[in-house]
């Protein structure tokens, strides 16, 4: 069996078959900037070490990374704090509920979100983020999303950060619960306006495979030579993306896809898979669960021909 993708015909012709079920799935609304997407675009890009990439679709497409930020967020603080430090105020047991669910905050760990892959935990984490000013501190982050992904141009997406901020009822309430049990001491508006700008941070698949064959490598850009990330905050992250990378899709996709991914609402997907490359997917038309639905049967297509499950 081949382990490789060889070219971009070859991974063209995935796309086209994952491509057909684009027409079952719904973009994202909740975020109404999010709703001017289209529905039918599907794009994908495989980032091997060696610099090598192949990409098919429309790979110029740039998209938000909603909660892919998460991972890169969670590595950011990790490296900020040490996992001592973080993990006190931040569980690692995945939830089975939606992203967005307040449930768990109130019935188990009020003051500890059960993980930084949930809305609540992924607060507390952008929390935790060092810096003087939200505008240090969004720098910060924007600087290490450049450097991990090679790419000195990229930034944040203002009408979706905006889109966003304006609406994020539910995000507010879960800082408020939050703040209430003291796990997060700033005020709300300035942290949804910092939380809002990193999910809004925007770029192509190329890129997003790009960041992905860092996490795949151990945190080394092969390119430079560099640790970007340390090894056991990379390993920490991918362990993240397996247990609650996919929202409460996470088992069903460590079954039957079986590497390192995580998503967002705008479509995104990013997938580590372990020493060998990085994923980029953009598909905005979403399962019920809130993952690319046509990005799922792309990864499905792809472990299933490049034997990509690591388990
Ligand atoms: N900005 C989004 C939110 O917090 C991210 C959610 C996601 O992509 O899962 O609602």
């Amino acid at each position: 069996m081949k382990m490789l993708c060889q070219s971009s015909e070859e991974l063209n012709e995935l796309v086209m078959e994952a491509k057909a079920c684009t027409k079952h799935g719904k973009v994202a609304d909740y975020i109404p900037a999010l709703a001017k997407s289209n529905q039918h675009d599907l794009s994908v890009a495989i980032h091997y070490p060696d610099g090598r990439c192949v990409s098919a679709g429309n790979v110029g497409k740039k998209f938000t990374l909603q909660s892919v930020s998460k991972v890169i967020s969670l590595a950011l603080v990790l490296m900020d704090w040490g996992p001592e430090y973080v993990f006190e105020h931040v569980g690692m047991e995945p939830t089975g509920d939606p992203f967005n669910s307040i449930i768990k905050l109130e019935t188990i760990a009020p003051s500890k979100p059960l993980n930084p892959m949930i809305n609540a935990g992924a607060l507390v984490v952008t929390h935790m983020i060092k810096g003087k000013t939200i505008e240090e501190r969004f720098q910060r982050l924007l600087a290490f999303v450049r450097e991990l992904a090679n790419e000195n141009t990229i930034h944040y997406c203002e009408d979706v950060a905006s889109s966003e901020f304006e609406t994020a009822y539910l995000n507010r309430s879960l800082c408020y619960f939050l703040k209430q049990h003291n796990a997060i001491n700033e005020d709300i508006e300035q942290l949804m306006d910092l939380y809002t700008k990193q999910c809004a941070i925007e770029m192509n698949c190329l890129d997003l495979a790009r960041i992905g064959v860092v996490f795949a490598m151990d945190g080394v850009d092969l390119f430079t030579g560099k640790q970007v990330i340390p090894v056991d905050i990379a390993r920490i992250c991918k362990t993240f993306m397996v247990t609650c990378g996919m929202y409460n899709a996470s088992g069903e996709f460590a079954i039957k896809i079986g590497i390192p991914a995580k998503s967002g609402v705008s479509g995104g997907i990013m997938g580590a898979v372990p020493g060998r490359y990085g994923i980029g997917i953009f598909g905005p038309a979403l399962d019920e669960k809130g993952n690319s639905i046509a990005g799922i049967k792309l990864l499905e297509l792809l472990s299933k021909n490049y034997k990509l499950s690591m388990f």
